[in-house]
């Protein structure tokens, strides 16, 4: 029986829901709703071993930084969502990133940086290739470029995470 807690982060609608719910439900709506924060869990059998994930929706206006951090301490991993159609948003997971190795006052905490939203390609502002080796290479985190909204590597993202965790 193995438990993870996942906290999903990132910039106010990048998709954070979006990809939490598709994984575990299967479902996309394209209506926005606004998240405060909400605790999902997924029960999960893989090659015999029973997954526990508890995972935690944030809100991403972040107002309150002493409830970031508890956010960040309560978590053993960590995905950080931005949107492919806006770089401010790539900022902001670098900040939480940055954020995370302090809270936590290591570096050896597994993340994956999700750019999501791939299926708006007409309007992206950040190119694969770049992002790719500023995370893998710069930041050594992991990396994979999804869509909530088509079902694209979703769950991708949770596999590579959870791959990440058995490593660290
Ligand atoms: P959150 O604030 O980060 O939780 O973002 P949401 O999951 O609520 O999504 C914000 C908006 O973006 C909603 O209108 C979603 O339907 C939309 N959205 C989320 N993921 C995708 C995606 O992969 N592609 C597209 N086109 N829209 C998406
Ligand atoms: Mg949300």
């Amino acid at each position: 029986n193995v438990r993870h807690k996942i906290v999903v982060m990132g910039s106010a609608k990048v998709g954070k829901s979006s990809l939490i719910t598709q994984f575990l439900y299967g479902t996309f709506c394209s209506k926005y709703k606004r998240t405060i924060e909400e605790m999902h869990h997924g029960d999960f059998n893989v090659a015999g071993v029973h997954l526990n994930l508890d995972i935690l929706d944030t809100s991403g206006a972040y107002e309150f930084p002493a409830m970031r951090a508890l956010s960040i301490s309560s978590a053993d991993a960590f995905i950080l969502v931005y949107d492919v159609t806006d770089a401010t948003t790539f900022e902001e997971a670098r900040a939480l990133r940055d954020q995370i190795y302090e809270t936590k006052c290591s570096t050896n905490v597994p993340i994956v940086v999700v750019g999501n939203k791939t299926d708006l390609a007409g309007d992206r502002e950040i190119d694969t290739a770049t992002t790719e080796s500023v995370v893998t290479v710069d930041w050594e985190n992991g990396f994979v470029e999804a869509s909530a909204k088509d079902n694209v590597n979703v769950t991708k993202v949770f596999k590579e995470l959870l791959a990440q965790a058995k490593v660290k």
